[in-house]
């Protein structure tokens, strides 16, 4: 998964959620059940009252009460959300009809007395009304689910050959990963962890497709036209570009075709992707869709597809959907995938070597800005949802984590050995075995790519530990250098998303503020700051470029819509200093650091260098 917030979230409803998980009873496992087909009816009446129909067939294969549960949560959305809650109507009949006895044996769970019943009916409709990637949601033309939502599992027991039939009116389209049954609109899957590994978008929406490496990859976009023209021309070839170098790192593209699912919507803050084994779902503001950041975004969920997707930390194989699956590994999984996203965009010709530095740098800043956490620890508290700031750093630190350990390797080998060998090897002797890395794995492969170097102190100082990575001994191995510029810039202390309607909205104001001082309000729209108007949650960059020579004291007049009235309110310009980082290729490098750089940037080993 991938997120990029400007403003604020509240997962407070998240937390509460996986408080309870404590709660529930042990499982019993199911009466034996197979021939399990799900009918999902999504057509224009469901999407006028934001519910989906759901029905589930199977039969009856032993005596025993069946015993059906709905995920907790969906992979890859590391929180429990117990997706239950959104079940309407919940019913259980024979085949034919007749009525039978049920209760719940934990919040999740369904247990069904089937009284000598061969084939069982159960019906439920289900509430779609959240826009996140691991959820199900309508628009007034269409509907994106995922099967961990609508998709019972028999308890304790396997899936085999699962099939889905999608009910919806002529004219709507079905993209999903999985692949077409025989029958008009259905699909098949060889087990429960496939079926709800390849989410449904169903309605009106744009669908083309890309050729790479030799596979086709398709764009579905939703709401129509809102990604077209030289928006969807760019939105293709960043895809075309990322994937080659990617499966380069791999040898190996384990998917026969490739599906990018993708709502822009204004009411959603910033941008989130949730990876699946052949597609991932992007929900991204609908005014952040020509941000730099949409390439990055695809370029981390596709090389997902490798790893996590398929190469994946022990804890988390198999997945379990009743319970949290903490594991220190997330740096390596999230991180080190956001680290291999930076590093397609610059293999694949998508940002320049000075792109990739600014890239990095942005991430070493993320991480000064955040409280010092080992990436262990930041990894397995993300389940709780940590409120110190903690919880996603795992995601720059890891890729930060991924570059030393890259640099580190490839100076041990004079650059005959990259990261990309370490995640090559585990990929071969882990995934393609049948299981899980566990960290004997993961070290010792590093070690290895890296000649037999130790790198015990490594783990304990900088992955397990909580010193600063030492970027003045690391850098100049790559032929670069830190450096810490110093940046005064205008601080007003709102924060702000987008409504609805897709205007800015203030979200918070920092107690002590600027903006608190002038009398800005949470629930304001904001309309101007100065002279600048804010048309999007962007606004921040040009208001600092236009006042970053201001006098602090200068009166800032902010202009708010509240409560249907226009007001002006003052604010006083006060001012912060920043300490930013910027990477800077070093002009008096070694041959071997330039070897080592240009073999991290280019995808190559070997001792050519340019
Ligand atoms: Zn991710």
């Amino acid at each position: 998964m991938t997120t990029c917030t400007p403003g604020v979230t509240q997962p407070l409803l998240r937390v509460m959620t996986n408080l309870v998980f404590a709660l529930q009873l042990a499982a019993v496992a199911s009466a034996p059940i197979s021939h399990i087909h799900y009918e999902v009816t999504a057509d224009s009446a469901n999407v006028a009252d934001r519910t989906l129909g759901v029905v589930t067939t199977f039969d009856v294969d032993g005596s025993g009460q069946v015993m059906l549960a709905l995920p907790g949560w969906t992979p890859g959305a590391y929180e429990m959300s117990w997706f239950a809650r959104w079940v309407h109507d919940f019913t259980v009949t024979t085949a034919d009809g007749r009525p039978l006895t049920w209760d719940k044996a934990d919040y999740q769970t369904w247990r069904i007395e089937a009284a000598g019943a061969k084939s069982i009916k159960v019906s439920f409709r289900y509430e779609a009304d959240t826009l996140d990637n691991a959820m199900a949601w309508t628009g007034h033309d269409f509907v994106l689910f995922n099967g961990t939502n609508l998709f019972l599992y028999p308890v304790g027991r396997d899936v085999t050959s699962p099939t889905v039939t999608v009910h919806t009116h002529a004219g709507w389209r079905v993209a999903t990963g999985m692949a077409a049954a025989a029958a008009p609109g259905s699909y098949g899957a060889p087990n429960y962890h496939d079926l709800v590994d390849m989410p449904f978008f169903v309605g009106r929406f744009d669908i083309d497709s890309v050729r790479t490496v030799d596979r086709w990859v398709r764009l579905a976009t939703y709401p129509v036209g809102i990604v077209a023209g030289a928006r969807r021309q760019a939105a293709l070839s960043a895809i075309a570009k990322v994937i080659p170098p990617e499966s380069a790192v791999f040898h190996d593209t384990p998917w026969s075709s490739y599906t990018v699912l993708e709502i822009a919507d204004s009411s959603f803050g910033g941008a989130s992707g949730l990876e699946h084994q052949n597609s991932h779902v992007d929900i991204i503001t609908a005014q952040g869709l020509e941000s730099d950041f949409i390439p990055s975004l695809y370029a981390h969920e596709i090389f997902h597809s490798w790893n996590v997707k398929r190469l994946r930390p022990a804890e988390m194989v198999p997945y379990k959907y009743d319970a949290p699956e903490p594991t220190p590994w997330l740096w390596v999984s999230e991180g080190i995938t956001d680290y291999y996203a930076d590093l397609a965009e610059v293999r694949g010709g998508v940002v320049g070597d000075s792109g990739f530095y600014d890239l990095t740098a942005g991430k070493i800043d993320q991480v000064a800005a955040a409280p010092t956490s080992a990436l262990t620890d930041a990894s397995l508290t993300t389940w709780i949802h940590p409120t110190d700031g903690s919880e996603y750093v795992y995601y720059p630190k890891g890729s930060l984590a991924g570059l030393m350990i890259d640099v580190i390797i490839r100076d041990a080998s004079d650059n005959r050995r990259s990261l990309d060998d370490v995640m090559r090897e585990l990929y071969e002797t882990t995934y393609k075995k049948g299981r899980g890395f566990t960290a004997a794995d993961w070290w010792g492969a590093v070690s290895r790519a890296a000649g037999g170097k130790s790198f015990d102190e490594f783990n304990r100082r900088y992955i397990d530990g909580r010193e600063p990575f030492p970027w003045d001994t690391i850098l100049p191995l790559a032929g670069l250098r830190l450096q810490a510029d110093s940046v005064r810039e205008l601080r007003l202390g709102v924060f702000s998303a987008p409504d609805s309607s897709g205007h800015v909205r203030v979200v918070n104001v920092e107690p002590g503020s600027s903006a608190a001082e002038a009398g800005v309000h949470s629930g304001d729209v904001l309309v101007s700051i100065g002279d600048v108007a804010v048309t999007d949650v962007n606004f921040g960059a040009h208001i600092r470029a236009r006042y970053a020579a201001a006098t602090p004291g200068t009166v800032i007049p902010v202009t708010v819509v509240r409560d249907g009235s226009t007001m002006t309110l003052s604010a006083p310009a006060r001012f912060r200093t920043r300490v930013s980082a910027h990477i800077a290729v070093d002009p008096a490098a070694s041959a071997k650091a330039k070897r080592v750089r240009s073999g991290m940037l280019k995808g190559t080993v070997g001792a050519a260098a340019s």
